[in-house]
């Protein structure tokens, strides 16, 4: 008889946002008229940009026709794309190669995928508070997974541990959920930490288009021997509304080797057996947000989220109550006021300001006592709920 892979049991029964969902629908079905405003999942609210429709619409209409017609795309993606990607990349001083750049469906389908290069015998070191499908992919391919939490003291940055503990090494930076963003030197040291013990970084840099403070770096890659040890997987669903549109991009570079393994050369021996590329539609796309005139546009959508994160940050500062990120990323982490069981603190603010959040406690032990508040709704949403909360809040 089949064996199911019985890891699948060690999963945690239920999964964050579904919880979340849940309560919701029960509180919508026991109060219809009540309007609720969402603070919770990462969800963008604005189109996709001119650009990007534009580029999309084209791409069409070169499916219509004999001559521009496109079957089977590369696995690893287009080279129009992998190029505009590495060109986006030495834009900002970091070097990297074409055929180092992987075309995916996004971060997600990334993060589970990349766990093939890798033996399930390797644990797996994931820094908290962290988004839950780090963990949870690990759990599904019975890999021993090391928690590294660290807490407002450590500004939510963990240092490396002291030993050799794990081989593979989840960092994401600006963090979902804390919008911590680790400096130059804490990567430094990650990576020196990684090269001394022949680990390898998974850097989730999910976010990097949020960070406007120059001195943060946006890529592991922009640290030194951070080739040699480190995967970054990107994704254009928050920098370019692709939520549903679906596409991003994993770098993996030539020198990162294992054991007299190539990394690089795994990942296409893999992506030729298991995928059939991106869609030739969705990648003309993904390829005019890095036109200038792309970049420009998704700019203004970004500054717009970030403007609502100010008014998240300013009604907490009026109410006193500690928070941080909001400023380099799209999330706000407040410390829950009066409460120091994060699910109680969602029941609060649902039931009494019908403003929805994401519990802390989601994230691992670590972000018990947390709130994550996202800055993905629209403007009037959010400046309600930011009202709303100010009014509970600043008793
Ligand atoms: N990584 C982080 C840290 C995220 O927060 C998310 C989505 O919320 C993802 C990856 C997944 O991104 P994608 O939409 O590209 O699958």
């Amino acid at each position: 008889m089949l064996r199911p892979n019985c890891h699948y049991s060690e999963l945690k029964d239920t999964y964050l946002f579904y919880n979340i969902s849940q309560k919701i629908k029960t509180y919508q079905s026991d109060n219809p008229g009540k309007k609720l405003l969402r603070l919770g999942i990462g969800d963008v609210s604005l189109p996709l940009c001119g650009e990007v429709i534009k580029a999309l619409h084209q791409a069409v209409d070169d499916q219509a026709v004999k001559e521009t017609f496109h079957g089977y795309m590369p696995e690893c993606g287009a080279p129009f794309l992998r190029e505009a990607v590495a060109c986006h990349y030495a834009g900002r001083g970091v070097s990297i190669s074409p055929d180092e750049v992987f075309i995916s469906s996004g971060a997600s389908d990334e993060l589970g995928d990349i766990l093939d290069l890798f033996d399930r015998d390797s644990p797996a070191l994931v820094t908290e508070p962290a988004y839950p499908a780090y963990v949870d992919a690990n759990i599904m391919a019975g890999r021993k997974i090391i928690h590294l939490p660290a807490g407002q003291e450590e500004g939510f940055v963990p240092a490396p541990p002291g030993m050799e503990t794990a081989d593979i090494l989840y960092i994401c930076s600006p963090n979902n959920p804390t919008g911590a963003v680790f400096r130059r030197d804490q990567l430094e040291s990650w990576v020196d930490f990684a090269n001394k013990t022949g680990a390898v970084i998974l850097f989730d840099a999910a976010y990097e288009a949020f960070i406007e403070d120059s001195s943060l770096p946006r890529s592991i890659f922009e640290i030194e021997g951070a080739e040699k040890c480190a995967i970054e997987i990107c994704s254009l669903s928050k920098t370019a509304g692709f939520t549903g549109t679906r596409l991003g991009y994993t770098v993996i570079p030539k020198r990162l080797e294992r054991c007299g393994m190539n990394l690089n050369e795994m990942w296409v021996r893999n992506r030729t057996t298991k995928t059939n590329g991106v869609s030739y539609i969705i990648q003309k796309g993904a390829s005019a947000v890095f036109t200038e005139e792309g970049q420009r546009q998704i700019s203004e959508n970004i500054l717009k989220y970030k403007r609502n994160a100010g008014i998240i940050m300013n009604a907490l500062d009026e109410a006193g109550v500690w928070y941080c990120g909001g400023r380099n990323a799209p999330y706000v982490w407040m410390k829950c006021p009066g409460y120091d069981d994060s699910w109680e603190f969602f029941d609060l603010l649902l039931n009494e300001i019908q403003v929805v959040g994401t519990p802390g406690a989601g994230f691992g032990e670590c972000g018990e006592g947390y709130f994550r508040l996202s800055s993905f709704g629209s403007r009037d949403d959010t400046a309600e709920a930011a009202e709303r909360m100010l009014r509970l809040l600043g008793k």
